[in-house]
C-alpha cells in the first residue's frame, strides 16, 4: 500500500487512523451486520452515530448550549445563500468583508437577496494579500449581520483576530480553518464550513448557529434552506449525508485523542511557521502575503522562475509530495497543511524544496 503526502486544498487528506477505522468497520459496523452507508438514517444505530458525532464536535469546539449544530449538504456555497435568507430577518442590508476569492463569491450570492455593504476591500492590483487592521472597520448599525472569511483558502490570507462587530451578528465562512485551533464560538452568530478541508469527506456541510437567530426566513425560502427546519428535525428533515457524518465523527474522536484543539493549534502553528521560514530564508521561493495574516492552513508560494513550476511539480510527485499546484488565479504552488497533514509531511516538503533550490537556484 502506498500513501503519499497530499497537499490538496480540498477534498483534502484525512487522518490515516480515521481511514483505517472506517476500513475496519466498512462491512459490519459494531455488529450491525451492515455498513454505515447501508443504514437507515432513522434507525437506532445511525441515530447513535449522529448523536455521538454532534456531542464530540460540541466538546472539541466547546460549543455553548444555545447553538444548534446542523449536518447539512450543499457545501459552503449553499451557505452563501442560506445566510442572507435566514439572517436578514426583515432587514435589507448586510456588511461584507471582501478579502479574497471566497468572500467575493459570498458577496455575489448575497447581492441576490439584499444590499451588500462592503466594509473593507483588500484587493490591490488584482491581488489579495492582507486583511484590514483590527479595529479599522466601521459597521453599519442597521446591517442584519457582518460576514467574513477568516481564512481565504485560495490566497492563503487568514485573519489573526476575530472582528468585534458589537451587537451586529458575526457570520464566518470557516471552511478551511475550522478545527485548526481553539476559538470562542460565542463570538459568532453563525459558523459554517464545507467538510472536505478539515472535517471529513466532501458532501457534508456543518453549520453552527445561535438558536435565537433562526426561524424568521425571507419569504419564499425553500424548506431545505431554512435553518429552523433542519434544527427542528435534528438535521434529518431529509436524508442527511450519513457516511460523511459518520466519518466526521471519527475525525472528532481522532481530534480528542490528539489532545483537542489547543494541541492541534500548537502543531498547526509550528507546521506553518517552519514552512514560511523555509520560504522566507530562501531567495528562490516567495510568499506574497503580509506576515501578520499568513494562513496556517494554506501556504501559497512562487518559484523565482515560473518556467521551473512544471519540473518542481513533477519532481515533488516523484518524492510522494502531491497536489502542490497553486490555484490558477494565483499561480505558483500551494501547500495545504490541514490537521491531517503530519509534521513529517511538512518536513518532507521543506527538505524537497531545499534540494530543488540547490539544483535549480
Ligand atoms: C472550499 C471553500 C468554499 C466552497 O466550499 P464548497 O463546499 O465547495 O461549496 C467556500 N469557502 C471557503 C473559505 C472554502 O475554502
Amino acid at each position: 500500500m502506498r500513501r503519499v503526502f497530499n497537499f490538496s486544498a480540498g477534498p483534502a487528506a484525512l487522518p490515516q487512523e480515521v481511514l483505517e477505522k472506517a476500513q475496519a468497520e466498512i462491512l459490519d459496523w459494531h455488529d450491525a451486520g451492515m455498513s454505515v452507508m447501508e443504514m437507515s438514517h432513522r434507525g437506532k444505530e445511525f441515530m447513535s452515530i449522529a448523536a455521538q458525532a454532534e456531542a464530540d464536535l460540541r466538546e472539541v469546539m466547546a460549543i455553548p448550549d444555545n447553538y444548534k449544530v446542523l449536518f447539512l449538504q450543499g457545501g459552503a456555497s449553499s451557505q452563501f445563500a442560506m445566510v442572507p435568507l435566514n439572517l436578514l430577518r426583515g432587514k435589507t442590508s448586510a456588511d461584507y468583508y471582501r478579502t479574497g476569492s471566497w468572500s467575493k463569491k459570498a458577496i455575489a450570492e448575497a447581492k441576490r437577496y439584499c444590499d451588500v455593504n462592503i466594509v473593507a476591500d483588500t484587493e490591490t492590483g488584482g491581488k489579495f494579500t492582507t486583511v484590514p487592521e483590527e479595529g479599522s472597520v466601521t459597521f453599519n448599525p442597521d446591517a442584519a449581520y457582518v460576514h467574513y472569511t477568516p481564512n481565504e483558502t485560495i490566497e492563503g490570507v487568514e485573519f489573526p483576530y476575530v472582528p468585534d462587530t458589537g451587537d451586529v451578528p458575526l457570520v464566518a465562512d470557516m471552511s478551511s480553518t475550522i478545527l485548526s485551533r481553539q476559538i470562542d464560538v460565542s463570538r459568532f452568530a453563525i459558523i459554517y464550513a464545507g467538510a472536505q478541508k478539515n472535517i471529513g469527506p466532501a458532501g457534508l456541510t456543518i453549520v453552527i448557529v445561535r438558536d435565537d437567530l433562526i426561524g424568521d426566513v425571507k419569504e419564499g425560502t425553500p424548506a431545505m434552506f431554512d435553518y429552523a427546519v433542519h434544527a427542528k428535525n435534528d438535521s434529518m428533515y431529509n436524508t442527511p449525508p450519513t457516511y460523511g457524518w459518520y466519518l466526521a465523527g471519527l475525525v472528532f474522536t481522532w481530534l480528542k485523542e490528539k489532545g483537542g484543539l489547543v494541541t492541534m493549534g500548537e502543531i498547526n502553528q509550528r507546521k506553518a511557521e517552519k514552512l514560511y521560514a523555509a520560504i522566507d530564508t530562501s531567495n528562490f521561493y516567495a510568499n506574497p502575503v503580509a506576515i501578520h495574516c499568513r494562513s496556517w492552513m494554506n501556504v501559497p508560494f512562487t518559484l523565482a522562475n515560473a518556467d521551473l513550476d512544471a519540473a518542481f511539480l513533477s519532481e515533488a510527485k516523484k518524492a510522494d509530495l502531491v497536489t502542490l499546484k497553486g490555484h490558477r488565479s494565483v499561480g505558483g504552488m500551494r501547500a495545504s497543511i490541514y490537521n491531517a497533514m503530519s509534521e513529517e509531511g511538512v518536513d518532507a516538503l521543506i527538505t524537497f524544496m531545499a534540494d530543488f533550490e540547490k539544483r535549480n537556484g
